[in-house]
């Protein structure tokens, strides 16, 4: 079995694999450029494990001419831009103790012992720089299945690092097949050990729900997620009932899609425009704007996410001719400046009497003129 794809023919990345394969080491492709060039989906970074140790990574690469910064050192990963590409390069590993949260490691050379320390099976084909695959733990008939299975026992997977719940429901929003459903010794797993979540930082739980919600439509993972106990743990007070209904009227931004969880987004420490968005939105679902209202002072994209949501979690149908409201909405400009106001006008005063004219206007569906307003 081969994989192919343009980034695979990168200079800078076959340069890299060259100049490591030269001094004798091993430079296998590892993980998602792996796993979705061979089911044919979009390659978004790189990753290349290494019998080399950081150190020998970090020499041979400077030496051939490329630029290299230690993203994570003592956990074996340098990253490596080379021609304008950044490649994670990290030395093969086995995991010696783990409490959930963080692993000890150790490096390997052997690939077989980094694949066993991988999440799922589909995570842990290989290929060598010509493409040729390299499957040590027979993880290719997964992927073509779209089966995602844990690496050996669930549950002790699991019991090592918990943040793997969140991935398996991840990966099977994107690459799971969802008529197949869960892997059941997956989801029980997930469900026994669910408690475990709230060990894990906010931050990387918020960076698996953008992740996870991102997917095209994650309703299936979301559902299991919330039978399963782990969506209360990972995001407490949020309910998935009003989630599929969501996708399906095409809500399709991630943090949108949050929001008709519900529950406390606020605790996932998103980053502060993401919080803003999440607020913007949730005050809006119960304002009961007009579709031209919001579309005038949110923009169309974020008016359509609020009315979507909005239709999802009340029951109902999107109002009569929303879309084309909400451009008006979006095209419209206000026709009074504050220099029209002044000097009669100033401060407070000038603000309040701009606000109130410009409600004038959106609830005469922006058709007074500025005489109309100023008269
Ligand atoms: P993508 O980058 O498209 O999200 P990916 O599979 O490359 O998908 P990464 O998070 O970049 O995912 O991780 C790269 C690889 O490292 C994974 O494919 C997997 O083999 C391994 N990996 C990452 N996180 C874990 C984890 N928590 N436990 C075990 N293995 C992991
Ligand atoms: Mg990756």
């Amino acid at each position: 079995m081969q994989v192919t794809g343009d980034w695979l023919h990168h200079s800078g990345t076959q340069g890299l694999c060259q100049a490591l394969s030269a001094m004798g080491f091993q430079a296998l492709f590892v993980g998602g450029c792996v796993r979705n060039a061979l089911i044919g989906a979009p390659v978004n970074d790189i990753d290349i494990a290494t019998d080399a140790t950081p150190e020998m990574v970090t020499n041979i690469a400077e030496k051939a001419g490329f630029k290299v910064i230690p993203t994570g050192f003592e956990h074996g990963t340098v990253t490596v831009f080379a021609n304008g590409i950044a490649h994670e390069v990290t030395t093969f590993r086995r995991d010696i103790e783990t409490d959930g949260r963080r692993a000890v490691v150790r490096f390997s050379t052997d690939v077989a012992e980094d694949a066993a320390r991988r999440d799922f099976t589909m995570n842990a084909l290989y290929a060598r720089a010509d493409g040729e695959v390299v499957d040590p733990l027979g993880g290719l008939p997964d992927l073509l299945a779209r089966r995602v299975r844990f690496v050996g026992d669930a549950d002790a997977r699991i019991a090592e690092d918990y943040l793997r719940i969140l991935r398996f429901f991840r990966f099977f929003a994107w690459y799971g097949d969802q008529s197949l459903g869960l892997d059941a010794d997956g989801l029980a797993a997930c469900a026994a050990h669910s408690a475990g979540l709230e060990t894990l930082s906010r931050e990387r739980v918020g960076d698996e729900f953008r992740k996870l919600l991102s997917a095209p439509d994650p309703s299936m993972a979301v559902a299991a997620m919330a039978q399963s106990g782990v969506l209360g743990a990972a995001l407490p007070g949020a309910d998935a009932r009003a989630f599929p209904i969501a996708v399906h009227f095409g809500v399709n931004d991630w943090l949108a899609r949050l929001v008709v969880l519900g529950g406390m987004p606020e605790s996932l420490r998103l980053s502060r425009s993401a919080l803003a968005q999440v607020s913007l939105i949730r005050e809006e679902l119960g304002q009961l704007r007009s579709p031209q209202e919001l579309g005038y002072r949110h923009g169309a994209k974020v008016a359509k996410a609020i009315i979507l949501c909005r239709a999802a979690l009340f029951e109902t149908q999107p109002p009569q001719g929303w879309m084309h409201d909400v451009e008006v909405g979006a095209k419209a400009v206000f026709p009074v400046a504050a220099a029209d106001l002044m000097p009669d006008l100033q401060g407070k005063a000038l603000g309040d009497r701009l606000r109130a004219l410009e409600q004038i206007w959106i609830d005469s569906d922006f058709a007074p003129t500025k005489a109309d307003l100023l008269g």
